[in-house]
């Protein structure tokens, strides 16, 4: 099939996806004054034949102010593990340092204590261009740069494949909506572009991060600006794409974890339950209290 080749626009802004995404979701403004807070070890390896593993051995971590100095402590003795494939589904009220979590595994940041894994490899010693190959990220607030429709999927890929970008964006739920607008693939979006909803610009990014089969997928609440109809028919067609890699989940919406095989409640930088759905349930605390409210909301 015919392969779309992509000329960068605006080449000069970009240094790479994610920081953008951060940025944007960060509201970071000077993203030229932004110091790099990260950078490969001298000895860094690239992680390869990533099967997914991933372990957060007692993270802590405190953001710093302008001056350097730790701010309250986000994150405080975090431990789990993920198995190759698992579905991990992270919950919690408002500030609870879900978001920071995925941050870590992402190496947007480094802890202050403790270490995150992948496959048994610290972040910190694996290049941090490998690492973000392996993990797709979409946020909640994505960003789209001004550029036709299929030029923001197929973002930072040398050229991709017409029928695998379709198929991506038929999985995120926006092959419809894109169809509807007037070039479909090729409406230009982005500042000056044909200005779409963030439930629209999320699914674009979930098509971004799908087409790039990456081993692990994080995906904090990536469906959030989506009505519930349409996150169902999401979630059915991220199934199969969630069956066979290692996927995070951060959601308020319950529903969106609700099958994981594992769901983690974060509250105050600390796991505090950690379980089936069902078992949670069971369990009859925080969790318990979230769902009955969300199911109450509904009702
Ligand atoms: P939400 O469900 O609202 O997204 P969350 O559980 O994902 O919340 P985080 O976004 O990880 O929580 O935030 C945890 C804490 O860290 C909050 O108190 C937040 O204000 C703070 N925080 C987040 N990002 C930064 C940052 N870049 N600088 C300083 N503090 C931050």
């Amino acid at each position: 099939s015919r392969r779309f080749v992509y000329p960068m626009r605006q080449m000069g802004q970009i240094i790479n996806g994610y920081q953008y995404a951060e940025a944007a979701g960060e509201r970071i403004v000077g993203l030229l004054d932004m110091e790099p807070r990260v950078s490969d070890a001298p000895d860094a390896t690239d992680l390869r034949n990533v099967a997914g593993r991933v372990e957060y051995d007692d993270v802590s971590f405190a953001y710093t102010d302008a001056d350097g100095e730790p701010e309250e402590t986000v994150l405080d003795g975090v431990s789990f593990d993920a198995d190759s494939g698992d579905y991990v589904g992270l919950v919690g009220p408002t500030g609870a340092g879900k978001s920071t979590m995925m941050k870590l595994l992402l190496r947007f940041y480094d802890p202050d204590e403790g270490a995150v894994r992948v496959d048994g490899h610290d972040v910190r010693d694996v290049s941090l261009h490998s690492l973000r190959e392996s993990v797709g990220y979409v946020n909640q607030d994505p960003y789209l740069f001004y550029g036709t429709v299929a030029e923001n999927i197929a973002y930072g890929l040398d050229d991709a494949d017409e029928d695998a970008l379709r198929d991506a964006a038929k999985t995120a739920g926006a092959h419809d909506f894109v169809t509807d607008l007037a070039d479909g693939y090729d409406t230009m979006v982005g500042e000056r572009g044909v200005k779409l909803s963030g439930g629209q610009r999320q699914r674009i990014a979930l098509a971004r991060a799908l087409l790039r089969d990456p081993e692990l997928l994080v995906l904090d609440e990536a469906t959030s600006h989506v009505d519930n109809e349409t996150e169902r028919v999401i979630q059915t067609n991220l199934a199969d794409v969630v069956a066979d890699r290692t996927t995070f989940a951060v959601a308020h919406r319950l529903s969106t974890v609700r099958d994981a095989d594992t769901i983690l409640v974060v509250e105050d930088g600390e796991i505090v339950e950690r379980g089936t759905h069902d078992d949670l349930l069971a369990r009859d605390g925080l969790y318990a209290d979230l769902w009955n409210v969300q199911v109450g909301a509904v009702e």
